[in-house]
């Protein structure tokens, strides 16, 4: 619930601060909002996904069972990380921490 809250408070503030006028050879020319925010919200999205798709490939090990698991896609996209850690929930014992990518840890399927 707090992710779709803070996702729906940076959308609207994403498209209040876009709107802007735009100065060309002495004449001013108004930019709506959508122009500039469209392609930005496109590119997150995309890269979003890539991201995702990357991040899922690969195993990360729990640092307090040591099981090795792969994310799924949707978990892998909007995961919070710090370098390579990444914030995941363990299938195994539930703990919430920073995993690191086990060492010989990407699957060559997608
Ligand atoms: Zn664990």
């Amino acid at each position: 619930m707090k992710k779709i809250c803070l996702s729906v408070l940076l959308s609207t503030l994403l498209f209040h601060l876009t709107a802007c006028e735009v100065h060309w050879f002495d004449q001013s020319y108004e930019v709506p909002w959508y122009v500039i925010a469209i392609p930005v919200a496109l590119f997150s999205v995309i890269m979003f996904y890539i991201g995702g798709k990357i991040i899922s490939k690969k195993t990360y090990v729990c640092p307090v069972c040591r099981h090795q698991f792969h994310p799924s896609f949707w978990v892998s996209m909007v995961s919070l990380h710090v370098n390579s850690d990444r914030y995941f929930k363990c299938p195994r014992c539930g703990q919430k921490n920073f995993c690191k990518i086990a060492r010989d840890g990407e699957r060559d399927d997608l």
